[in-house]
C-alpha cells in the first residue's frame, strides 16, 4: 500500500522553463501574448520566448510517424 505520494521531478522542471538560446534557468516571466500563452524572458540573455515548444515536438513526431507509415 502506497498511500504516499511519489514526488514528480517533473513538476518543478515545468515551472523552471529553460531558455532555448542560452540554456540558462534564469528566466523570469514577462506576462502573456496575444493567444494567452506565457512569455518569458531570459535574464542571462535577454531573448524572449513562449513555452509552447511541445506543439513542436508533436508536431515532429507525428510527421516520423506518417513517414514510418509510407
Ligand atoms: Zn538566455
Amino acid at each position: 500500500m502506497n498511500s504516499q505520494p511519489i514526488q514528480k521531478s517533473n513538476d518543478f522542471e515545468d515551472s523552471q522553463p529553460v531558455c532555448p538560446r542560452c540554456g540558462s534557468h534564469n528566466i523570469r516571466k514577462n506576462g502573456h501574448i496575444h493567444n494567452d500563452k506565457q512569455n518569458h524572458q531570459c535574464k542571462d540573455c535577454g531573448r524572449q520566448f513562449v513555452e509552447n515548444n511541445r506543439e513542436k515536438y508533436i508536431s515532429n513526431s507525428i510527421k516520423k510517424w506518417i513517414d514510418n507509415n509510407h
